[in-house]
């Protein structure tokens, strides 16, 4: 997978390249999976196509599938490893769904009885070193 589908100044485009950090759970010829660094709860992860493209109506079927594979394997892995009370699968399009990186993305979100989360949740840095060590846990849960 070469760098033709991606986009020179796409904040994830540039994970995927290496070019910023990011706390990598896994990826594969067609997705990469990483945590969010401002996450609702502890586990919120992300998972993203090797290819640049915006939003569900744009990407290719195919993007679009991969993306949920990735999704699937990595929700497995948090679940068994922060053990919530339930996950969330989550895709925003456009600025009024509070779409804030334009690069196809899927949240998974881990949830608590009670949390209220409201769909729009405010962003709110997390604890690097938290982040760090529970990436480190999610990993050795992937199958
Ligand atoms: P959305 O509002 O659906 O576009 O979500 C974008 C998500 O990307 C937010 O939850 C951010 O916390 C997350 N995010 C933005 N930049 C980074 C980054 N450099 N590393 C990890 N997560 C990020
Ligand atoms: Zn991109």
């Amino acid at each position: 997978m070469g760098d033709a589908n991606l986009d020179a100044d796409c904040i994830f485009c540039k994970i995927i390249r290496g070019e910023i950090p990011s706390f990598k759970l896994f990826e594969d010829d067609k997705v990469f999976a990483f945590m969010d660094i401002n996450p609702v709860h502890p586990g919120h992860s992300l998972v993203i196509p090797k290819f640049h493209t915006p939003n569900i109506f744009e990407a290719p079927p195919e993007w679009a599938a991969a993306t949920v594979n990735g999704v699937q394997r990595l929700a497995r892995a948090v679940e068994k490893t922060v053990s919530p009370d339930g996950i969330n699968i989550l895709q925003a399009n456009g600025p009024g769904a509070a779409q804030s990186v334009f690069h196809l993305h899927m949240h998974v979100v881990p949830r608590k009885n009670g949390d209220e989360l409201p769909m729009n949740w405010g962003i709110r840095p997390g604890d690097m070193a938290e982040i760090e060590a529970l990436a480190a846990d999610i990993r050795a849960n992937l199958d």
